[in-house]
């Protein structure tokens, strides 16, 4: 049996005629870089995340970088976030000449020790930026709190956790900014790179627009220096026709990753198998399913790759001992959960179309290599 990490032919396949049509509707208006196909979008992806406002971008990394942009991150400042994370998160900080300041995560959920934030405040902290790591929203009580007291905008990283919900408000909404990727093997997928950001709060919506076309006010006047980070007609076309079926997807995701704690339980493996921890009062969408695998984690990947598994790594270096950070001066146990994380955990198949038999097999194939 093949079961592959992801499989985006499952989802093609029965939306094929639907994405073809509305690729061609922007072929034959042959208008290919915002415009109306992009500004729909937005508006649907601002109802969807019950924000006031959406502005269409590149990509995710993009995002992070425009949004930590917008609250004027710079030199001199500090961005407290995870050294358990996609490379971007950290990239956007350093980009900006700002100095990313890590707090280890939690060993159940992977996210940012939220409690340990507090600590991690100075009069230099210019953001706080969670991510919500493979679609379990971080504790955002605990950071509103703080970066309340202290006047800290909170940028949320939710490239991995567009719907997800912590205490029933959505993912992107509860900070300052909030950031989407639709790079494919998220949630939401386009046919490329795209990403988005979202915000209540309309200079920053005002900002953001500015910014993602080279800071211009109105041609060839620039009221800042901005990039290019514009969002594709063609991709927001995609993106159109999947949104209605994000919610039915991300539901199809978190029915898997049930049955899969009911087997590995059943096959007597929740211990050895470190399952994933979800908190009580959120709706994780579960972008990977994630298990902590242990010292034998390198050799399980093998087994399960030579019988037709496919698996990742989310993420084998922490950030922290990322070569390109050396500069920072961070070291080998500084963050040991983080550390530990990237040593043991592997991403098992979650995708929606994932089906009983397959998830069995997968399932069965750990238990024989532990047994
Ligand atoms: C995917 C991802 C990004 C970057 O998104 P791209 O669209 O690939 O640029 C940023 N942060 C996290 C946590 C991600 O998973």
């Amino acid at each position: 049996m093949k079961v592959p990490l992801l499989d985006l032919q499952a989802q093609f396949v029965p939306l094929r005629a639907s994405l073809l049509s509305a690729i061609e509707r922007v072929m034959d208006a042959q208008h290919f870089i915002l415009g109306d196909e992009v500004h729909a979008l937005e508006k649907e992806i601002a109802k969807y995340s019950r924000t006031r406002h959406a502005i269409g971008c590149a990509s995710g990394s993009d995002a992070v970088l425009l949004a930590l942009q917008s609250i004027g991150i710079g030199p001199g400042q500090e961005v407290i976030t995870t050294p358990y994370s996609f490379f971007a998160t950290a990239a956007a900080i350093t980009r900006l000449g700002a100095r990313p300041v890590f707090v280890d995560t939690d060993p159940g959920t992977y996210n940012m020790k939220e409690t340990e934030v507090p600590d991690a405040v100075t009069e230099r902290t210019g953001a706080l930026m969670p991510v919500h790591l493979f679609g379990q929203p971080a504790d955002m009580s605990v950071l509103k709190q703080v970066a309340g007291q202290a006047s800290i905008p909170i940028v949320e990283d939710a490239a991995q956790a567009i719907g997800a919900e912590d205490q029933g408000q959505r993912a992107g909404s509860m900070g300052t900014i909030g950031c989407f990727s639709f790079y494919p093997s998220k949630n939401l997928g386009g046919a490329g790179d795209g990403g988005m950001l979202v915000t209540n709060d309309s200079e920053h919506a005002e900002r953001l627009r500015m910014l993602r076309v080279h800071g211009e006010e109105r041609k060839y006047h620039h009221r800042m220096i901005g990039i290019n980070s514009r969002l594709d007609a063609i991709q927001a076309a995609v993106l159109r026709v999947k949104l209605p079926y994000l919610d039915e997807w991300s539901e199809a995701r978190r029915k898997n990753a049930a049955q899969y704690d009911q087997l590995f339980a059943d096959a007597g493996l929740a211990e050895k198998v470190g399952l994933p921890f979800v908190r009580s009062g959120v709706r994780h969408i579960f972008n990977q399913y994630v298990i902590r695998a242990g010292k034998r984690r390198d050799a399980l990947r093998d087994h399960l790759k030579h019988r037709g598994v496919g698996t990742e790594i989310y993420y084998p270096v922490p950030l922290h001992l990322q070569e390109c950070f050396a500069y920072l001066g961070y070291r080998e146990g500084d963050f040991p959960e983080a550390e530990r994380a990237a040593r043991e955990t592997l991403a098992i198949p979650i995708y929606a179309e994932l089906t009983l038999e397959q998830q069995t097999y997968v399932v069965d194939t750990i238990r024989k290599f532990y047994a």
